[in-house]
């Protein structure tokens, strides 16, 4: 076995292990089973009860908001074909795993129906339906956590995008690389720094705090990609200027590019991690003043969900 596998099977699972762990008693199990990889955990720092890290794992009372749902993207909507996502008109999201490192306890796909979602298993449909579409020049893999797949099956589903001939761009989007950078293996390196596509690795980083020196290492290797982050803004996590701003100045000493601050998808259990729209936007606006444009991650939320607030920003053209 080899140690991401390792790693992986040690994660922390369940509100016993975990209070075990970091000997407290607030881990409770609720709807969004917990999961902690060690390398993660080892990451909190155990005195601090407000640790932002710990507060990403760390289960939520439900609120009875009528805004909040399952869930809240209907993906389902707009999957033509089993484990494809199709919403933009360049480009398609193939669920590539529904596993995780970790259960990050705002995560929007928390109560996905993975079932029919199997990238791997559903290649020959997904195939047919993107050699029809040449307006589609990029895969972004997406899950759960394609990197959660081992690097055999991996270059599988990597060789078989690169035969389609009019796909020039994969991206994948993982956050098991930040939590678990064991799994950045020579192997998994060589698979994507040898593709004849353009590679794009978007880390979800939402703290500083989050990049360990094993992960400041482990992405070393991958010397061909395009490296971005897309963090969450996250109440109680990272909703403050200083924050945000020294995740950004430590993201590009690693060379890599804050693209996107996400305003959290309102899926029921994560009532507690929403920031109202107002400060989501003055804290864009104070980013802006105090940093370089490059450092200013764009922020964006999903379409089902914009306010009156958030358009009217956009008319004034502040995002
Ligand atoms: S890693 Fe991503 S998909 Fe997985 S639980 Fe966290 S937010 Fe959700």
């Amino acid at each position: 076995m080899n140690q991401w596998n390792h790693q992986a099977r040690k994660a922390l699972k369940g509100a016993k292990q975990s209070n075990d762990f970091f000997d407290i008693q607030v881990f409770e199990d609720k709807n969004f089973p917990i999961k902690i990889p060690l390398e993660y955990a080892q990451l909190i720092d155990k005195t601090n009860p407000n640790d932002p890290l710990l507060r990403q794992v760390l289960p939520q009372n439900k609120k009875n908001s009528s805004s909040y749902s399952a869930e809240p993207l209907s993906d389902e909507d707009n999957s033509p074909v089993g484990g494809l996502i199709h919403k933009y008109k360049n480009r398609v999201l193939l669920i590539a795993s529904q596993v995780c490192a970790i259960h990050c306890q705002y995560c929007f796909r928390q109560n996905f129906n993975y079932a029919q979602h199997d990238a791997l298993s559903n290649w020959p449909q997904i195939e047919r339906y993107i050699n029809d579409d040449t307006n589609i020049n990029e895969v972004i893999l997406s899950g759960g956590d394609p990197l959660s797949l081992s690097d055999d099956k991996l270059a599988k589903l990597v060789r078989l995008i690169e035969t389609i001939k009019h796909i020039d761009t994969l991206r994948i989007h993982t956050r098991s690389a930040v939590v678990m950078p064991s799994r950045i293996t020579s192997e998994l390196a060589k698979l994507l720094n040898s593709s004849r596509l353009k590679v794009i690795m978007v880390f979800h980083v939402n703290h500083a705090q989050e990049l360990s020196d094993d992960f400041v290492q482990q992405i070393k290797q991958l010397k061909n990609l395009t490296l971005l982050n897309q963090a969450v803004l996250l109440k109680g996590v990272n909703d403050k200027v200083a924050c945000l701003k020294s995740l950004s100045l430590a993201l590009i000493k690693l060379n890599i590019l804050p693209y996107y601050l996400h305003m959290l998808d309102k899926v029921s259990g994560a009532e507690d991690y929403f920031v109202e729209d107002e400060i989501a936007l003055s804290l864009h606006q104070q980013l802006q003043t105090e940093l370089s444009g490059y450092l200013v991650p764009k922020l964006v939320r999903d379409s089902n969900q914009k306010s009156k607030t958030w358009l009217s920003a956009i008319q004034k053209q502040k995002l």
